[in-house]
């Protein structure tokens, strides 16, 4: 793990949730993104050389549609930047931790992303993140490229 890559923080509307984080922060949003198999519209800070990621629901069945309905608006997940996502994922697994998918899967911001389950982390949701590097083609991800870990 590098670094506290971002904190995501769910929001009930995004649009209000901007305005606010804007005149928190001292800075607009550099970035807003749907991630449409995750049912999230998300919306990226930067303050100092930290991020946060508002994330509000887009459909009903997503997983922050069901985290703000069971626990409200706040923190929703911490995200660590790795060099090398599919390593970290077979370490952690190795460790105990449970992952919420086998795979990495496209997230917002130009990142391959895993979760790891909040109970295996005291609670916290954990998102392991690694950059698409530039020029990198994106390739989707299925069983044909990803072996299960
Ligand atoms: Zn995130």
């Amino acid at each position: 793990m590098k670094k506290i890559e971002h904190i995501g923080i769910a929001v009930k509307d995004l649009q209000a949730a901007n305005e606010l984080y804007a005149k928190l922060l001292q800075t607009e949003s550099y970035k807003s993104e749907k991630v449409k198999s995750e049912g999230v519209g998300t919306s990226f800070f930067k303050t100092g050389e930290s991020k946060i990621e508002l994330l509000a629901a887009t459909s009903e069945d997503s997983a922050v549609a069901k985290f703000l309905a069971k626990r409200g608006e706040g923190i929703h997940h911490i995200a660590f930047e790795v060099d090398d996502i599919k390593a970290e994922m077979k370490r952690l697994k190795a460790e105990g931790f449970e992952l919420i998918s086998k795979r990495p899967k496209k997230g917002a911001d130009n990142k391959l992303v895993a979760f790891l389950h909040p109970k295996s982390a005291n609670g916290v949701l954990v998102e392991l993140c690694e950059e698409i590097k530039d020029g990198e083609e994106y390739i989707p991800i299925g069983d044909e490229v990803w072996e299960d870990l």
